[in-house]
This record gives C-alpha cells, sequence and structure tokens, in this order.
C-alpha cells in the first residue's frame, strides 16, 4: 500500500509521520517547535524527523505538510504566521519537494484536519462536512463532495473568527467577541479566572476537571462555554446547512461536558 509523509506544524510542537492510503499512522516523530530557533533550523528538524521515519518504514510517494495560517496553499509559501515570527514568504512547499524529490503540499492545519476527517472519519460522510477544532484558538474547514471549499486565491475562511457578540472581549484578529474569544480553551481559562478571582495560570482541561468534580464555579465556566461554541455552530448550520459537523481539538477531549448542551441549543436555534 502507498504511503506519504505527513508534517504537522504547530505552536508548540512539530510532528512528523508516515501515513498509509487507508489512514493508518505506521509511526511517528515529534520535537518542540522552538520558534525563536527560526525556519531554517526547523525545516532541519522536518528533513531529520522524515528521513528517520523513511528509514525505519519504507519509501513514500509524497509529503503533506499541515501549518498554521495565513498561508497560500496552491503556492505552498507561508504568511504572516503569530506563532512561527521569521517564516513569512518561505516556499516550506517547494524546499521540502527538493530536499526528497518528491512532491510537497503545504495545508492551512485546520483544512488539512477537515479533509483528513472527511476521508479517514469515524462515520463515512457524504454531501458537505463541516470539521471545526475547539483548542487554544479556534479553527475549522469545510469539505463538500470530497473537495475543500477555498475563498478568492485560496484563501481559508476564519470560522474561528466569525463575530458572535460585538460587546465580548478584544481578539488579536481585530475584532471584539468573535468566536475564538468567547468559546476556545483560552477563552474559557480567561473567564474562569475573573469569575473565580484566581491567579496563577489554570488550563482549560484543568477546569472541566473541576466542572467533573463539581465546582459550581467551573461548571458554569463550562457551560458558557458550550453555550457560545452552540452559538458559532448554529451560524454554520445556518449558512451552509451541511450535512454533518464534526468537532475535534483539545477542549473536545472535555466532550462528555459540553455536547449535550451544544446540541440542544443548536436545535433551538435551528429548527
Ligand atoms: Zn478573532
Amino acid at each position: 500500500m502507498r504511503q506519504i509523509g505527513a508534517v504537522d506544524i504547530g505552536g508548540t510542537k512539530i510532528a512528523a509521520g508516515i501515513v498509509r492510503e487507508d489512514g493508518t499512522l505506521l509511526d511517528r516523530i515529534e520535537c518542540p517547535t522552538e520558534p525563536e530557533l527560526g525556519y531554517a533550523n526547523a525545516l532541519a528538524r522536518i528533513e531529520s524527523m522524515l528521513r528517520q521515519l523513511i528509514d525505519r518504514c519504507g519509501k513514500i510517494e509524497g509529503i503533506g505538510v499541515a501549518c498554521p495560517g495565513p498561508l497560500d496553499p496552491l503556492s505552498g509559501i507561508i504568511g504572516d504566521v503569530g506563532t512561527l515570527p521569521g517564516w513569512e514568504n518561505s516556499h516550506l512547499a517547494e524546499e521540502i519537494a527538493t530536499r526528497f524529490g518528491l512532491s510537497a503540499a503545504v495545508e492551512n492545519d485546520a483544512d488539512a484536519a477537515a479533509l483528513a476527517e472527511y476521508a479517514w472519519g469515524a462515520v463515512r460522510p457524504k454531501g458537505t462536512l463541516i470539521y471545526v477544532t475547539v483548542s487554544t484558538g479556534i479553527g475549522g474547514g469545510i469539505v463538500q463532495a470530497g473537495q475543500l471549499y477555498r475563498g478568492v486565491h485560496g484563501a481559508h475562511p476564519e470560522l474561528g473568527h466569525q463575530l458572535i457578540d460585538p460587546s465580548g472581549p478584544l481578539c488579536y484578529c481585530g475584532l471584539s467577541g468573535c468566536w475564538e474569544s468567547l468559546a476556545s480553551g483560552t477563552a474559557l481559562s480567561s473567564h474562569y479566572h475573573k469569575v473565580a478571582a484566581e491567579s496563577g495560570s489554570i488550563t482549560a482541561a484543568e477546569i472541566c476537571e473541576r466542572a467533573r468534580r463539581g465546582d459550581p464555579v467551573a461548571k458554569q465556566a463550562a457551560m458558557r462555554t458550550a453555550h457560545y461554541i452552540a452559538l458559532g455552530l448554529a451560524n454554520l448550520v445556518t449558512l451552509f446547512a451541511p450535512d454533518s459537523i464534526r468537532l475535534g481539538g483539545g477542549v473536545m477531549q472535555s466532550s462528555d461536558l459540553f455536547l449535550d448542551e451544544v446540541r440542544a441549543s443548536v436545535l433551538r436555534i435551528c429548527t
């Protein structure tokens, strides 16, 4: 069976793996992103990880790279990514392709996840699928009949920065009260700190654990997150009428706390 090299570049780590055509991950290696070391250093580490994996798993026929946006998926050139200073205008796809003598593609990480969900998700999709990742931030991608939805010049639709409540907190995107500023793990954490009047840094995962143990402030904060997740999803349902929406990301590891409320709210708004 054919296999490809896969690279996932994140704010904290870079992961590389070998994936078979049927979606099976054969092996993987990761390293910290350490963005301060610069683009050339990261590229060398990506090459080294992929070569180690090829030694272990055998030859690959192409390389796919998921990277935070903005980026141009058609040319494989990286834009001004907040978490990757100094990477702007780098020809990431072309440089990886040249190093291995193979074709390589770079895709926005949320769009890459949407494609993966479409191809290898738990339930076989049909029609239009929207994938949303709720994590440190919120991102998403839309797949229609197996094809990624792209905007003008290949632009990625920023689902996470749709306006939900103009009286909400200011986001780095320039809007106050976008979806990410209200429903992400970061938003959950900052809201909890405010209402619990607690200093230090309590992660979204810890807050979810406190909510499960019955902490009333944590439970209320989780319900608030569920409410805002639902508002954004309801907009997506209204605008796209998709066949299915799939949720992923770190916050959804605690889907037991959110999903019932999210489902009930979306149904209430959209029917
Ligand atoms: Zn925003």
